[in-house]
């Protein structure tokens, strides 16, 4: 049997090196979080770790997440600031905290005494871009309880989230990076790192850092993870979904298109681009978006180098509406 790593397109710069350490041996997790590392130190994604675009003030708040598909064993952090190093830490709290979940302050302080490096994760570039979008009363953090605070952070994340303007200065508002790989003792691993959402308030999580939400992995069943508008996954527990489908009976393609269409039900103004990658039990890879053109890059150990393939595409506006949207009768009706 021999391992496989499947990646968001942007873990392109780490899958060698999450494959190498399949080939010499090393589980699915230690796979998963040595790609996921890589990313997070590229100062040229600004959607994962260091140079992450930062929340609403100015400050890069990280999210990330390991699950263990063998014991179903997970670990993440959330709202972490001023270390780059959220996958590490991520699996430090699965390894050595009784907890699954540690988030903001007690996450830098964990970071702290767990020996990692401190390090200003807002750079010159991410700053810049940062800054192309935001009203400067919105950047003032004084003003955080106030009404004009709340409206600034509604408008600009209306405007993130918009489709027409999808790229701020070429960068997406958001994005994610997802690891998954399958090793050759058929253990599965998953690990999703995130600066979140750009302009974000201040201590948001996304799906990232909750398990069944953005990451989940079940060695008798398969894995999946999540990019795109981490709030819609968290409502469907959509990596949890994608697992579950699979343990019904259903393909991956199947599970795929069906946590996609559950997505598509959400009553959210804000919805906007997903994605999902998923390994099935024997390490088939597969992936959707609902937006045309997305891929994902997946390697085996016998592979020369990454290949990367297209994404099942899945509409969200293609998806006839389910009565979970259903009109209530208007007050005419029930009160004639
Ligand atoms: N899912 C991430 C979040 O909501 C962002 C993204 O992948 O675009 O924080």
């Amino acid at each position: 049997m021999t391992g496989i790593v499947v990646a968001s397109a942007n873990g392109r710069i780490g899958i060698e090196a999450a494959v190498e350490v399949l080939r010499v041996g090393g589980s699915a997790m230690d796979a998963v979080v040595a790609g996921t590392r890589l990313v997070e130190a590229n100062p040229d994604d600004h959607t994962v770790g260091y140079s992450g675009l930062p929340n609403l003030l100015g400050e890069v708040e990280l999210d990330a997440s390991v699950m263990d598909g063998r014991g179903l064993r997970a670990g993440s952090v959330g709202a972490l600031q001023g270390y780059q190093d959220a996958i590490d830490l991520a699996r430090t709290v699965m390894d050595e905290l009784p907890h699954v979940l540690i988030g903001g302050e007690g996450a830098a302080r964990l970071a702290r005494e767990t020996g990692l490096q401190p390090k200003d994760l807002l750079t010159p570039e991410a700053e810049v871009i940062w800054r192309s979008r935001l009203g400067e009363e919105a950047a003032d953090g004084s003003d955080d309880s106030s009404r004009r605070y709340l409206s600034s952070i509604r408008e600009i994340v209306a405007r993130t989230a918009s489709d027409a303007e999808l790229t701020v200065a070429g960068e997406p508002p958001h994005g994610t990076v997802n690891f998954l790989a399958r090793d050759r003792h058929g253990d599965i691993a998953a690990a999703v790192s995130t600066s979140g959402w750009a302009w974000k308030y201040p201590g948001r999580m996304g799906d990232s850092p909750i398990i069944g939400a953005g990451n989940y992995a079940d060695n008798r069943w398969g894995a999946a993870a999540c990019t795109g508008r981490g709030e819609m996954a968290q409502r469907c527990c959509t990596a949890h979904s994608v697992v579950t489908f699979m343990r019904f009976g259903m393909s991956l393609k199947d599970a795929l298109t069906t946590a996609m269409t559950d997505l598509a039900q959400l009553d959210d103004p804000y919805a906007s681009e997903m994605n999902i990658v998923a390994i099935d039990k024997d390490g088939t890879p597969g992936a959707a978006s609902t937006t045309e053109g997305k891929t994902f890059v997946m390697m085996t150990e016998s592979m020369a180098a990454p290949e990367e393939r297209p994404r099942m595409v899945v509409p969200l506006d293609g998806v006839s509406k389910s009565t979970l949207n259903r009109p209530r009768p208007s007050d005419s009706e029930s009160n004639p």
